[in-house]
């Protein structure tokens, strides 16, 4: 069953729980603690299931959120913005899904461009052509995320930005500038191949 549907299921089955205890225990007749401990025990336990029995299976987050979180409860996790019950997708995977609602063209394209950029990066260790069209792609993307770190810096210094966008960009600059460093360390062609064979 979805996630979605348990928690639902859950907060009826404890709010039943709740109402029926109530009208058995009758609390102002029994005025013992005991019975007051018991009667709230189904929202307890409601609370509890918010906690520790439903959460995204990708990330963690709590699906459950509130009193009316129960119900309210969508298919995907509003933290990681993955599908509960789908596969784990990469970022950019999460992010050709949310701009495939919108734009599937463009989605469609960028998928496309994902999975080719995968197949050079698997041939580059063997193939000096896959190795040179993929650091062509790495440069151009170098520069256009040199030119975003500067201008988080540059809103960051004047007081309107956010640490995180920072640090995300930066984070960013770092993974092209290690996959580039990759990407050039391979053998190219004859020369190199010489060059490395000779040494
Ligand atoms: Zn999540």
């Amino acid at each position: 069953m979805h996630l979605k549907w348990r928690a639902r299921l859950t907060w009826v089955v404890g709010m039943a729980a709740f109402v029926a205890l109530m009208l058995i225990i009758k609390p102002e007749r029994f005025p013992s603690p005991w019975y007051v401990i018991l009667a709230i025990l189904p929202l307890v336990t409601l609370i509890a299931a918010q906690f520790l029995a439903f959460r995204c299976p990708h990330c963690g987050a709590r699906a459950v959120r509130g009193y009316y979180g129960y119900w309210v409860v969508s298919d995907a996790c509003s933290q990681c913005l993955r599908d509960f019950e789908g596969p784990f997708l990469s970022e950019d995977e999460v992010a050709e899904k949310l701009l495939a609602e919108d734009k599937p063209d463009l989605a469609k394209r960028m998928r496309q461009e994902r999975l080719e950029e995968e197949d050079l990066r698997n041939r580059a260790a063997l193939d000096p052509q896959a190795a040179a069209t993929l650091e062509r792609i790495l440069n151009e993307r170098l520069v256009g995320v040199e030119g975003w770190v500067r201008d988080v810096h540059r809103i960051a210094q004047s007081g309107q930005g956010d640490r995180k966008d920072v640090a995300t960009a930066e984070a960013a600059l770092k993974k092209v500038q290690d996959e580039l460093a990759w990407c050039r360390s391979l053998p190219r062609g004859s020369a190199e191949r010489s060059r490395l064979t000779s040494a």
